[in-house]
């Protein structure tokens, strides 16, 4: 997925915490074989139609939801977007409006059909995934589980502005976690965070700093984005909803927040 996945766990037994991490790392990988757009071979790269993987519906039947909720401002087609704006970035030249317009052209959540009743996916040919804006989110929350079943619910699990946390450390209220934006200390347990933001991840062109999260409607980086923390129940719901929020306009945010019970934004 791109990113590196860092594991604390509390316990009492050293040798049954790391076979804990062992565990809680190959099913990391398992995930990243599914769901990263890294890897050619992956089965988001390869999926055309039919039944796909637990892993893959769960967090398809997600994505959608929060595509159609923010009107497709987060939106895992954005494939040829994405991959046109990370051509960018590597040589610094913005893509030209045709380029940009086939490129929308190739990409919207409603190429993507979930049939529940019989739990299949058809998608229309031509459509490319990115699940940068949610697999890390889902990959936290599944490793952390593995840590739970195995007796350590104290854990941590942090794929990089993407983390899930347990039970609190031995004497402790919550895990402490500080958003790389602001000085302020969130207090937190049992549940997820995450945070969009340029602060690591930015180009500049042209004089203009741009984010590696897309618009939608224009095909390019975000300018002038503000960074989100979102906190949620779980991974799966903060990671797409943190990069939602960073596209959309804050009253907009706002409202796709209310359909989310439990689940709350911290910005600047
Ligand atoms: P990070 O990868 O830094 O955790 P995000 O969770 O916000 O940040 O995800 C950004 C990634 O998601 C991008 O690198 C890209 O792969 C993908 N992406 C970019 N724009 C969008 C968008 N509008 N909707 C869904 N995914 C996006
Ligand atoms: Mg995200």
């Amino acid at each position: 997925m791109g990113t590196l996945f860092r594991v604390v766990v509390h316990g009492d037994d050293a040798a049954a915490a790391q076979q804990a991490m062992d565990a809680a790392f190959a099913r990391g990988r398992e995930l990243d074989a599914r769901l990263s757009d890294y890897r050619p071979d992956s089965e988001i790269n390869r999926l055309t139609h039919g039944r796909v993987s637990d892993d893959l519906w769960t967090v398809l039947v997600m994505a959608q939801r929060i595509a159609r909720e923010s009107n497709g401002a987060f939106d895992v087609t954005l494939g040829p977007v994405v991959r046109l704006w990370r051509e960018a970035r590597r040589t610094r030249r913005l893509p030209s409006e045709a380029e940009r317009t086939r490129a929308r052209a190739q990409s919207g959540w409603q190429r993507v059909r979930l049939d529940e009743a019989a739990r299949t996916v058809a998608i229309d040919p031509g459509t490319r995934f990115d699940f940068g804006g949610i697999a890390k989110g889902y990959a936290a929350d599944e490793m952390l589980a593995v840590l739970r079943e195995r007796g350590f619910p104290r854990s941590l699990v942090a794929a990089g502005g993407d983390i899930a946390v347990g039970d609190a450390p031995p004497g402790q209220l919550g895990w402490r976690i500080k958003p790389d934006w602001t000085n302020e200390q969130l207090t937190l347990k049992n549940c997820a965070v995450s945070t969009s933001g340029d602060s690591e991840q930015w180009v500049e062109i042209g004089g203009e700093r741009y984010s590696h999260i897309v618009d939608p409607r224009t095909g390019l980086g975000l300018r002038n984005s503000s960074p989100v923390t979102v906190i949620a129940p779980r991974g799966l719901l903060a990671d797409p909803l943190a990069t939602a929020l960073s596209v959309l306009p804050r009253e907009e945010g706002a409202h796709l927040l209310r359909r989310f019970p439990g689940v709350r934004a911290v910005r600047p």
